[in-house]
């Protein structure tokens, strides 16, 4: 099948695949089977994803002026009393040591004309935005997460509830839905937008 943003994964590095996408469970494998698992995957194409934190450009904007840039609602800064995540840096606060900034957001800003608005925090100071491709980040992982997998008009096609290991094969499982545009991930039990999915074209 084809599908838009489709990758060729390497042949030659099994541990790349391993590591990229929980399904390719190589090393199980019989050397047989995993060259015969190789040759379907180059047939079928997986598709690559990244993940996308909140624009540094609004973190930057919600840090100088402490208001929320979509809305204007008033900023709140206050130490973290809870793991967050920072949305900027998908990493987890450090309670007590760090701070935090609470503002209104809306993820569907140029995806959708229906806002959702809803509180989301960042770091406070300055953090460094996250950008590896292919990388689900590690200080989300462990949390309790639902992929909500969106086509147009923000009609929901697929939603995930991976364990920690199984979230490579959620998202993969939810852009094999041809008309997913992307997805959003939030805390399970906060409700909370947490970051977008999308898929990614590598070219190899
Ligand atoms: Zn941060």
């Amino acid at each position: 099948m084809e599908l838009p943003g489709a990758w060729k994964p390497k042949r030659t590095s099994t541990s790349n695949l391993k590591a990229s996408c929980g399904v390719y469970e190589v090393r199980r494998l019989s050397s047989l089977s995993a060259v015969m698992l190789l040759a379907s995957l180059e047939e079928e194409q997986m598709t690559g994803f990244r993940t996308v934190p909140v624009d540094p450009a609004i973190c930057d904007q919600v840090r100088s002026t402490l208001k929320s840039p979509q809305y204007g609602h008033p900023a709140h800064v206050e130490p973290a009393a809870g793991y967050g995540p920072c949305r900027a840096c998908l990493k987890q606060f450090r309670v007590g040591q760090e701070e935090r900034i609470l503002f209104t957001y809306n993820p569907f800003a140029g995806l959708d004309a229906y806002p959702s608005p809803g509180p989301i925090f960042i770091h406070a100071d300055a953090c460094e935005s996250f950008s590896q491709v292919e990388k689900f980040p590690d200080e989300l992982r462990n949390l309790p997460l639902t992929l909500e997998a969106y086509g147009d008009d923000r009609q929901i096609l697929g939603r995930e509830r991976p364990n920690a290991d199984q979230i490579e094969a959620a998202i993969q499982r939810c852009f094999e839905i041809s008309a997913v545009r992307y997805i959003h991930v939030r805390n399970t039990e906060a409700g909370c937008f947490i970051a977008r999915v999308e898929r990614h074209e590598q070219v190899l």
